[in-house]
């Protein structure tokens, strides 16, 4: 199957719904991209930073870059002027850094919270309690230039499809939980990034406005 097919069997799939496609592009080199990038397609998702700061200076002006990856704070300057989403968010901290280095680049940065919902163990993402909590708190407020839009999430990878469906559930119920809060209007929620090559039809079932798709359309990485 060519990237184009693949890609618009995507577009087919998700064509009526709420449902957007981040093509993520990692480990991929850029005529692979401009494959895509020549059927029309404008989102791809990388997550390294250095990386990603190649990638944009090589290619085409017009593509949304979104940063799906683990973010240090030390490297959000490095993708600040360009970034169109952030989707890993996981600390006050790096949300802190953002707003400042939005602030440097006149402009406002979206960004997806990261919630751990997965049963493997990972030093990334919120836990769902404490994220509650840490919103309640206030904790995000006064990040005037820092767009919080949403969710970002990853399941447990594993062939057990109920386990999968709980997991983007607990992701869906957190995202309608914080939506009707009283939140500063610098958090407004629409988009729940979930759902990848292996998950990303119960992702769409269970609600996914992002599904982030790699190697079911550009091929295996190495
Ligand atoms: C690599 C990656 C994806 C895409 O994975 P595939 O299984 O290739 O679709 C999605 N989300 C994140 C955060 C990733 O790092």
């Amino acid at each position: 199957m060519s990237i184009a097919s693949n890609l618009e069997s995507y577009k087919r799939l998700i064509q009526g719904t709420k449902c957007r496609l981040v093509a993520v592009s990692k480990t991929k080199p850029a005529p692979i991209i401009m494959e895509a990038y020549n059927t029309g397609f404008r989102r791809f998702g990388e997550n390294r930073v250095q990386e990603l700061k190649e990638k944009h200076l090589e290619l085409p002006g017009d593509i949304e870059w979104h940063m799906i990856g683990h973010l240090q704070t030390n490297k959000v300057k490095v993708i600040a002027p360009f970034v169109s989403m952030i989707h890993g968010v996981d600390s006050v901290k790096l949300a802190t850094e953002i707003n400042k280095q939005a602030i440097k680049n006149e402009r406002v940065i979206p960004c997806l919270l990261q919630v751990h919902i997965a049963e493997e163990k990972s030093k990334y993402g919120f836990e769902p309690n404490y994220l509650l909590e840490t919103i309640t708190a206030g904790n995000f407020d006064g990040f005037n230039q820092l767009k919080i839009s949403g969710l970002m999430g990853m399941a447990t990878f594993t062939d057990n499809t109920d386990l999968i469906r709980r997991e983007f559930r607990i992701l869906k119920q957190l995202f309608d939980q914080i939506n009707s809060l009283a939140t500063p209007s610098n958090i407004d929620f629409e988009e729940l990034s979930m759902g990848m090559s292996s998950d990303y039809e119960i992702a769409i079932e269970e609600g996914s406005t992002l599904i982030r798709i790699g190697s079911n359309i550009f091929g295996t990485r190495n």
